[in-house]
């Protein structure tokens, strides 16, 4: 049917290539596109762990020098906007280079704390949170990314104020809680969850049960997401590219937020 539709104005005149709706309203503008994306940079936040580093660039060729410009980077795989693949903390999960492409496609919801975040940065985001969601937008769709709002982000040029270490070395920033993680796997069955801070457990966490939970379930977490507040609760949708790295533990990830103009 598409074959033949396509082919008959060809062979009078094809003015314009087809392409799925959805998506020729994204490139002629006609849905508003949010980048969940920070650029990386060598003062990016990341996990401050044993051999975890910073985001390096060095340029090894110039215009001036080579008539080309060129460079080589280096970094962790959980550093900036990046995706935790199921293999992060479960064995027998899919590594970034296997979770399916319809996968990485979802649609998103946004549940906004930041006003319980604002007097605590240990806030964990609760089920009656997102009982409040499903009052106010319907029920979280099946197979949805979901996105807490800390507001955590607005400290994302300053990564000591971002990970908020304590004297005893311990961190301070919002997370998720282990009972809406396992809500949102058992009773909602999401690809997904994603947060505007450093991850998706709580900053004091030791175990990062959070992560347990979600990638044992085969699910994916997004961390560092950029510009949440600029995207609506509901409606809106997920495309996200993480760099594909074979048997990688997940990678820096490339984010879309595609929504009808309001
Ligand atoms: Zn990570």
């Amino acid at each position: 049917m598409h074959r033949l539709a396509c082919l008959l104005p060809l062979l009078v005149a094809c003015s314009s290539p087809s392409a799925p709706a959805g998506l020729a309203e994204i490139a002629n503008g006609h849905l508003q596109v949010v980048d969940l994306s920070y650029p990386l940079n060598e003062s990016n936040p990341y996990w401050p762990g044993e051999n975890y580093s910073s985001f390096r660039f060095e340029t090894i060729a110039t215009l001036e020098s080579d008539g080309v410009y060129s460079g080589v980077f280096s970094m962790p795989e959980h550093l900036g906007t990046h995706l935790d693949a199921p293999n992060h903390f479960e064995a027998d999960q899919p590594a970034v280079d296997e979770i399916s492409l319809q996968d990485l496609i979802a649609p998103m919801v946004v549940v906004d704390v930041r006003d319980a975040c604002q007097g605590n940065a240990d806030y964990r985001l609760r089920t009656a949170d997102l009982q409040s969601w499903e009052a106010q937008h319907g029920r979280i769709p099946e197979g949805a990314v979901v996105f807490a709002l800390t507001g955590w982000g607005q400290y994302w040029d300053e990564y000591n104020r971002y990970k908020n270490e304590d004297a005893e070395g311990q961190l301070h920033f919002p997370g998720f809680s282990d009972e809406a993680a396992a809500f949102l796997v058992t009773e909602r069955s999401i690809k997904g969850i994603g947060i505007d801070s450093l991850s998706v457990d709580f900053g004091p966490s030791r175990t990062f049960s959070v992560h347990h939970i979600v990638n044992g379930a085969g699910g994916y977490n997004i961390e560092n997401v950029a510009n949440l507040e600029e995207v609506p609760p509901s409606g809106a949708w997920l495309i996200a590219a993480p760099v594909k790295i074979e048997k990688g533990s997940g990678g820096p990830v490339r984010g879309w937020a595609v929504f009808e103009s309001r």
